[in-house]
């Protein structure tokens, strides 16, 4: 029976609103706790990041805002197939373009703004830089054009939905300009990019020694056991993969440094340390691109040279 009964839930997915328009969802919903939802990129990251949101009594927070307008507008209308609430506000984990490009469809659905404070000088010209040489006149147009936040914050805030608590904290490591999202009462962090589960994280802007510190804090956090971590890329984690995150880092510092000390650099340092990052985690999607950006920026912040982003008068 239980096939049969496989056949009929599969058949109900496809029975969903979304499913009827002809048009899948760019990413996987899932409710994690009550009123607790993460949308999960997929494969093809047609989403670019992750996202989720909080449904409390009285409206509903909305935890970062996709890649592309289209993935935005497919997170708000899943959220109106949930719940009739308001959107009241959506909380940017950090400025990267994959988290924020849908920022003004949920603006435009009535959510406020909300971000650490450094977002707003670095959202319309940073994303530049990391997009690089894959930036096109489209996508420069867009980033140029995003919404600057409307709510900003150096410090750890709590906001009410109702009865509902929700807590933002700031958090080092990733961008300089971070904030993670807890649900206290249903055990979820969303951590935006200060975690990835099975997948390399972007080091572009971030320094591995203040993240592993994060990644620590986030292991020992009281109710760690049973916490849901939603991370910025890869699916729905748990602490051990908070602890395979931070050994990651662990390993990729260690590998880089025993390279720099046999005296390799630039290309050959790369060469020799993607395969053995590779090998330390089998199970870990990390490209021949994204492997060579690693080890190069591991290699610049042990090296004191790591450059990153820096605060912008207001
Ligand atoms: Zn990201």
């Amino acid at each position: 029976m239980i096939p049969r009964i496989l056949a009929i839930a599969a058949l109900l997915v496809l029975a969903g609103p979304a499913a009827a328009q002809g048009s899948p969802l760019p990413f996987t919903l899932k409710q994690i706790a009550p009123g607790v939802y993460a949308a999960i990129d997929g494969p093809e990251h047609k989403a670019g990041s992750n996202a989720g949101f909080v449904i409390g009594d009285d409206g509903v927070l909305v935890v970062d805002a996709l890649f592309t307008p289209d993935a935005a507008r497919a997170l708000v209308a899943e959220i109106r197939r949930l719940t009739p609430k308001p959107i009241r506000y959506v909380v940017n984990t950090h400025y990267h373009a994959d988290h924020t490009g849908g920022d003004q469809v949920l603006r435009d659905a009535g959510a406020v703004i909300i971000a650490n404070k450094n977002v707003r000088g670095w959202i319309r010209t940073n994303n530049l830089n990391l997009f690089g040489d894959r930036i096109t006149p489209e996508l420069k147009a867009r980033i140029e054009a995003l919404p600057l936040p409307d709510l900003v914050t150096d410090k750890n805030l709590t906001i009410w939905l109702g009865g509902r608590k929700v807590e933002l904290r700031t958090v080092l490591g990733h961008t300089g300009g971070d904030l993670v999202i807890s649900v206290p009462d249903a055990h979820v962090l969303f951590t935006g990019d200060l975690l990835w589960r099975k997948v390399a994280p972007n080091l572009i802007d971030g320094s591995v020694k203040e993240w592993a510190a994060t990644a620590a804090d986030f292991a020992a956090m009281p109710n760690a056991a049973r916490t849901i971590y939603v991370p910025g890329h890869g699916d729905v984690a748990d602490v051990r993969d908070v602890q395979d995150f931070q050994a990651y880092l662990f390993g990729l510092r260690r590998l880089v440094t025993e390279a720099r000390l046999a005296g390799l650099k630039g290309d050959a340092l790369a060469r020799a340390v993607a395969p053995r990052l590779k090998a330390l985690h089998p199970d870990w999607a990390i490209s021949d691109r994204a492997a060579a950006g690693e080890v190069s920026f591991m290699a610049e912040e042990i090296a004191g040279t790591k450059r990153r982003p820096v605060p912008r008068p207001e």
